[in-house]
């Protein structure tokens, strides 16, 4: 049977080491997220959300403690095993889109893909964020909706099992983000993406399956939302 659990985390621990000085920025948090659900981590800045993120993405080494993803224990992996899981596994949104400005909208998803295994077609993955008639545009040209769902069309190409969104919508409008979390959930409800996303906005929560609340390096709380609202009620 699969562990309907893709991720857990046990006791797991980041500190910075800087000379002297030591930043404990994740202190032995426990936690569990199923596979496809969407999950919002929220807390104030400082707080350790991008030092999970980046763990959860193998862009960082743990200092103590499991964390597990499928069947990757992340622990005891080498810088290199981290890549592969990275590039094989994982897809990231930013909040600032990160688009090469000099491709078009289509190259772009074609450049993340030209590393994976079993990627989607760029052209399909295009056509699930509704971008199909942009595919020659350059990212100048588009709209931050726009970029925002060229960025999610790149990660979603490359068929990750896990989705990591920091500050999603941040930039945009309330409606143009409404556009954004609607397809970053349909990319967990459709496709059983373990989508993640890190944010601010407390009012992301409401559509949210689990809702993980960090504090100085801490789980402050976590709970399963019984009654996730649909976007179309949400209201940013
Ligand atoms: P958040 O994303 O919630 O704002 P971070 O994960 O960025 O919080 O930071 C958590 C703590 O770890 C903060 O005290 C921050 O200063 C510290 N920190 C983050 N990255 C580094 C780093 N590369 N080196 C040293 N300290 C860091």
């Amino acid at each position: 049977m699969e562990d309907m659990f893709m991720i857990e985390a046990k006791d797991l621990t980041k500190i910075y080491a800087k000379g002297e000085n030591e930043t404990p920025a994740l202190k032995a948090v426990n936690f569990k997220i199923k596979k496809g659900s969407f999950t919002v981590i929220l807390g104030p800045s400082g707080a350790g959300k991008t030092t999970l993120l980046n763990l959860l993405g193998g862009m960082d080494t743990i200092t103590d403690g499991k964390l597990r993803i499928g069947n990757n224990n992340l622990e005891t992996f080498s810088r290199r095993q981290l890549t592969r899981f990275r590039r094989e596994e994982v897809g990231f949104i930013f909040q600032f889109y990160n688009l090469m400005p000099n491709l078009t909208a289509l190259e772009n998803i074609e450049l993340a893909v030209e590393v994976t295994k079993n990627h989607k077609d760029p052209e399909e993955a295009l056509e699930m964020v509704d971008l199909t008639r942009k595919r020659d545009f350059f990212p100048a040209q588009l709209s931050g909706g726009q970029q925002q769902r060229v960025s999610i069309a790149r990660a979603v190409a490359k068929n990750p099992n896990l989705l990591l969104c920091d500050e999603p919508t941040g930039a945009l409008d309330g409606k143009t983000g409404k556009g954004i979390l609607k397809v970053l959930h349909d990319a967990a409800k459709e496709q059983g993406i373990t989508v993640i996303v890190v944010t601010h906005n407390e009012a992301i929560k409401d559509i949210a399956d689990q809702i993980i609340r960090i504090k100085d390096g801490e789980i402050a709380s976590d709970e399963i939302n019984k009654k996730p609202l649909s976007i179309e009620e949400l209201v940013l």
